[in-house]
């Protein structure tokens, strides 16, 4: 095997099969090359997507906040294979999930995907914690009181700036997991855990990045043991231009004269990131560009903005504070806003173009950001040796991963 580049994950297992003149296996991807390629090349959104994956459940999450392996890893490839920054292609899985495509130019329809219906809404009863116009949590509950689903995995603020996955199975769940966190706590590492009994049917709320991996988990379940991916009926996306790295948004907060504890909400706006104190009084407005080093750098290979693979999407651009935008992209997000009833006061929305000009934005800055590139009509897979040629000589190229990161493979391999 001859590398034209380098490649810092390299291992003896590589130079055998050099040496004997054969390919390792054919593509057969260890965790500690996602690692490289993803997680230490500063690439990871904390999607969970690879814990997720795993088979053999042997990631987890180390004391730096990113997938790490608890367990030997047996080189099955699935984290590589479901990583939306690694060996899955999403924008490919958005062209083949498309459902409907609309009577638009097909540029706009290829960045905002399928809308069946476009609503300004507000939940009647909307959750005092409630980010916007508290449609989400309104959604959620009302299904789970109808007996429609019977829990929702969701991201719950632990404090302004970390959040938390779990399921809930209540009203009172839902409701106090109500308000956006500006942080990926891996939401889909949940699908690797045992269901309780009697959860059977559940909802999704997550950033599209972690729509997408869900999506390939439930069209393509790994043959041996399936995740909770099959459980879930309903995907809701919130709108998503980044995601940040906790501990960097407090610091650079600290940087303004801004102590964390202080700060009770976040809130991302028109451009503008604003701090607030629990009873609404704002600590800080400053545009959302002065934290961009605390932003996840993935993040800016991401062309997904609108939430394209999910049911229904939702955020706050091209509606009045206090409202929440709500687009229906699916049968099932159709269904499941006609059985609300009441539960929402909706306004239709025919001008989509707020969202069109970000989603359009967020795409242009992934084509210059991914050195991949961004393509709906390529592979739905991208190989590591592919990665490997397309980021070497990259800020973004592979790094190797520290030995903590992949001890249990060093070990045991
Ligand atoms: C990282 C991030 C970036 C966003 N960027 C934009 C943007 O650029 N433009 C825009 O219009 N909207 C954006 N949003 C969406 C917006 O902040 C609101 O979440 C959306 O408008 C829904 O408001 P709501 O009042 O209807 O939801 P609520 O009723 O408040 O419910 C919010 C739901 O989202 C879940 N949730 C919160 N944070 C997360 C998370 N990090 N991961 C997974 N689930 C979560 C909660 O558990 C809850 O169920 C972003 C959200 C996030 C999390
Ligand atoms: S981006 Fe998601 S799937 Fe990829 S390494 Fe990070 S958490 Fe895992
Ligand atoms: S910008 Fe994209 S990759 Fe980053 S959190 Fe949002 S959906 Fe995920």
């Amino acid at each position: 095997m001859t590398l034209a580049y380098a490649d810092p994950s390299l291992n003896i297992r590589d130079e055998i099969a050099s040496l004997s003149g054969m390919p390792e296996l054919p593509e057969k991807i260890w965790f500690h090359k996602t690692a490289a390629a993803v997680i230490d090349a500063n690439r990871c959104v904390g999607c969970g997507g690879c814990i997720a994956a795993c088979p053999s459940r042997s990631i987890g999450v180390a004391d730096d906040g990113k997938p790490t392996l608890v367990k030997m890893c047996t080189g099955c490839s699935a984290c590589w294979d479901y990583c939306p920054m690694a060996g899955l292609r999403v924008e490919r899985l958005s062209n083949l999930l498309r459902q409907q495509p609309l009577e638009r130019d097909n540029d706009v329809d290829e960045v905002l995907g399928t809308v069946r219906a476009s609503y300004s809404a507000k939940a009647v009863a909307r959750a005092g914690l409630a980010q916007d116009g508290g449609v989400v949590t309104g959604i959620l509950a009302a299904l789970l009181e109808s007996g429609e689903i019977d829990g929702a995995i969701m991201s719950a603020r632990e404090d302004a700036f970390h959040g938390r996955s779990f399921i809930a199975t209540t009203v009172e769940e839902i409701r106090s997991g109500a308000g956006s966190v500006y942080h990926q706590s891996h939401a889909l590492s949940v699908l690797n855990q045992p269901l309780a009994q009697g959860v059977e049917r559940l909802a999704f709320v997550g950033t599209p990045c972690q729509i997408s991996v869900l999506r390939a988990l439930q069209r393509y379940p790994w043959r041996y043991r399936a995740t909770a991916a099959h459980a879930v009926v309903l995907t809701i996306a919130l709108f998503c231009t980044r995601s940040f790295d906790p501990d960097r948004l407090m610091s650079s907060m600290a940087g303004q004269g801004i102590e964390a504890d202080s700060v009770a909400r976040i809130d991302i706006r028109q451009g503008q990131l604003v701090a607030q104190v629990a009873d609404g009084r704002e600590l800080l407005r400053r545009p959302v560009k002065e934290f961009s080093e605390a932003a996840l750098s993935g993040c800016d290979e991401c062309p997904d903005f609108s939430g394209l693979n999910a049911d229904l999407a939702v955020g706050n651009v091209g509606s009045d504070a206090g409202y929440s935008t709500l687009l229906v992209r699916t049968e099932a997000g159709e269904k499941a806003i006609a059985s609300l009833k009441d539960g929402l006061t909706l306004r239709g929305m025919e001008d989509l173009a707020p969202i069109v000009a970000i989603a359009v934005q967020d795409k242009k800055r992934a084509e210059r950001n991914s050195a991949r590139g961004i393509d709906p009509q390529g592979g739905l897979w991208v190989s590591y040796s592919e990665h490997l040629s397309r980021y070497s000589g990259t800020k973004r190229m592979p790094k190797a991963p520290p030995s903590f990161r992949s001890y249990h493979f060093d070990v045991s391999c």
